[in-house]
């Protein structure tokens, strides 16, 4: 069993958020800690199953239309999700993930679903689908390299005062409104796939970093380094 000070990493819903390799997340989030020695736990919550409070790291996945109402309905009725972010424990949310954080997202007609109300966000459904490479220049109050990843969705996302833009857009539709993601005390979303941790480490290091409470030690991430280069690479010949 994990000592008390292991960091409890809850994978929020695998069955029904998870169709874009959002597994990646946690194995990433796993191996980072293991490589440094840090203790850890790994919760896989069903959606029939109660989430847990006492987490530090929460992860939530993207998803197809209907999967993605189901969840925002158990969740909003289960709270423990809610209770873990008042205590401030962290959060990544992804794409339909990252919507049903929000007051409202676009149900699979583009009718309003009411979703968390846990970022100061809604999403409503746009008319053109958002699919390909993202590049973005995070908020420099977050200190990360340019995020590379893969979006897939028809969201369109509006943020309101609450919550700060994670990136400014280089390549690809993210919000739709030329920002990709939002961030707010420990919780960040994004419409980044690929998945999001495996292409942009620094970006688990941070959610690691709240989780632990302290700096972490340095890894070799020279072959990461080397796909990130490519894609923008790639990217920019385009
Ligand atoms: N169903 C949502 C949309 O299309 C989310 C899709 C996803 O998670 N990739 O916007």
């Amino acid at each position: 069993m994990p000592s008390d000070s292991a960091v409890r990493i809850v994978w929020i819903y695998p069955d029904l958020l998870s169709t874009y390799g959002d597994q990646g997340n946690l194995l990433v989030l796993e191996q980072r800690a293991a490589r440094r020695g840090i203790p850890f736990e790994s919760i896989r919550v069903r959606s029939a199953d109660p989430v847990p409070e006492t987490g530090d790291i929460y992860l939530i996945g993207g998803g197809e239309d209907r999967p993605q109402i189901l969840a925002a309905e158990r969740l909003r009725k289960d709270g423990g999700l809610h209770r873990a972010l008042a205590r401030g424990a962290a959060m990544l949310a992804v794409c339909a993930g990252y919507q049903i954080m929000g007051s409202t997202f676009g149900g699979e007609e583009g009718q309003p679903v009411q979703g968390l109300g846990l970022l100061d966000i809604s999403s409503g459904r746009g008319s053109v689908r958002g699919v390909g490479e993202l590049v973005a220049e995070v908020d420099s109050a977050l200190n990360l390299p340019t995020l590379t990843g893969f979006e897939n969705h028809m969201g369109v996302t509006r943020l309101g005062p609450g919550v700060k833009p994670l990136a400014k857009v280089v390549t690809g539709v993210g919000n739709g409104d030329g920002f990709e993601g939002c961030h707010a005390g420990h919780v960040v979303g994004t419409y980044l796939h690929g998945p999001a941790l495996a292409r942009n480490p620094a970006l688990a290091d941070l959610l690691l970093r709240w989780a632990v409470g302290s700096e972490l030690a340095p890894l070799d991430d020279s072959r990461y380094e080397a796909l990130r280069q490519e894609r923008l690479t790639a990217v920019a010949s385009r």
